[in-house]
């Protein structure tokens, strides 16, 4: 009787530490762009790491529809302003790590610490070589210049990259204007916004556009593609630092979270950890050509090539601030 009380105990006991050994994740990343790196962090610790991918808003819906039942432990997805819209939903926990406190700078984590950027993702001016001149070239606002009217390839204010670039001019330089900033960008567009990002820099190679607007890991993926066809593309391309007197260039993250309903809090927390230390910064950075948030990590060699530029150091936050203020002007601007 004794004996089997006792290995009852040891049988439910092991079936808590068991229960606890595991983390489970919710993934806006594509699991090419992670999983590597999660079994690499499972081979370390011991814990399991359960993933599910998907597309962000559906993701974000999903938690909000879960709620306290949502076996999601962890939150990965991109760009703070989502961010923001998860911690808004109530979804998402403040989390308190001297770890991840020093590895990330301040501007790169939610200022309550409820999200923390992993990667940093940068949102140029980009040109067709030789079509431009470059000494003409300044800063996001200079784009709105009569100069190049018709010039410009961007595509839609649905998209959040867009959205999340007119709320960092809200904060930088006032809604006014940013409200004539929107307005005289518009004139320049080349073609009615389409596509994504890829497909601006593929219409400006193609001669619609000399300019486009688009984050940096898209043209770092097509210089590396199989397809020959957005390798020429891309290789027709040259990158432009913006506001380098002044603000700095639009930045944005890709980041996680550790969800409200988070059953595995300190094992959630410790890949987090993980997930700054130099080799997996090196790591996730580079596996989709973005930049280490933390500051010494080496950079991958093809964002070397567009050499060092200063990027806006206004906390992220204001991103989801100025979101429904963003989406206003650039309603009001006629950018579709
Ligand atoms: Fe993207």
């Amino acid at each position: 009787m004794f004996f089997s009380l006792i290995l009852l105990c040891f049988v439910c006991f092991s079936s808590i530490v068991a229960a606890n050994n595991e983390v489970n994740i919710y993934s806006a990343r594509k699991e090419q762009l992670i999983k590597p790196l999660l079994d690499k962090f499972s081979k370390q610790s011991g814990i399991k790491v359960n993933l599910v991918t998907g597309k962000a808003d559906a993701l974000l819906k999903r938690l909000e529809f879960e709620g306290v039942n949502s076996p999601a432990d962890i939150l990965i997805t991109v760009d703070a302003g989502r961010m923001f819209r998860a911690k808004q939903a109530k979804v998402l926990q403040s989390v308190s790590s001297e770890v991840l406190n020093q590895a990330i700078p301040e501007h790169l984590r939610d200022t309550e610490n409820q999200w923390f950027g992993l990667t940093v993702r940068v949102r140029p001016i980009m040109y067709v070589n030789g079509k431009v001149d470059v000494a003409e070239l300044s800063s996001y606002k200079g784009l709105a210049d009569e100069q190049w009217r018709k010039k410009l390839c961007v595509r839609s204010s649905n998209n959040i990259y867009n959205q999340s670039l007119v709320a960092a001019m809200i904060a930088n330089i006032g809604k006014k204007k940013t409200q004539q900033w929107a307005n005289g960008l518009v004139k320049n567009f080349a073609r009615r916004p389409q596509g994504g990002d890829k497909e601006q820099i593929l219409a400006a190679a193609a001669g619609l556009c000399d300019i486009a607007i688009a984050n940096t890991y898209y043209l770092g993926k097509m210089l590396h593609s199989r397809d020959e066809t957005q390798k020429a593309a891309a290789q027709k391309m040259a990158v432009f630092w913006p506001n380098q007197k002044t603000t700095g260039a639009h930045i944005n993250i890709s980041g996680a979270a550790v969800t409200a309903a988070a059953k595995n809090k300190q094992e959630a927390i410790r890949l987090l950890e993980f997930m700054v230390t130099d080799q997996a910064q090196k790591w996730y950075a580079d596996t989709n050509f973005e930049y280490p948030v933390k500051i010494g990590v080496e950079h991958n060699a093809t964002l070397k090539q567009w050499g060092d530029f200063k990027a806006d150091t206004l906390n992220l936050s204001n991103l989801g601030k100025n979101n429904a203020e963003a989406i206003r002007i650039m309603d009001r601007a006629g950018w579709k």
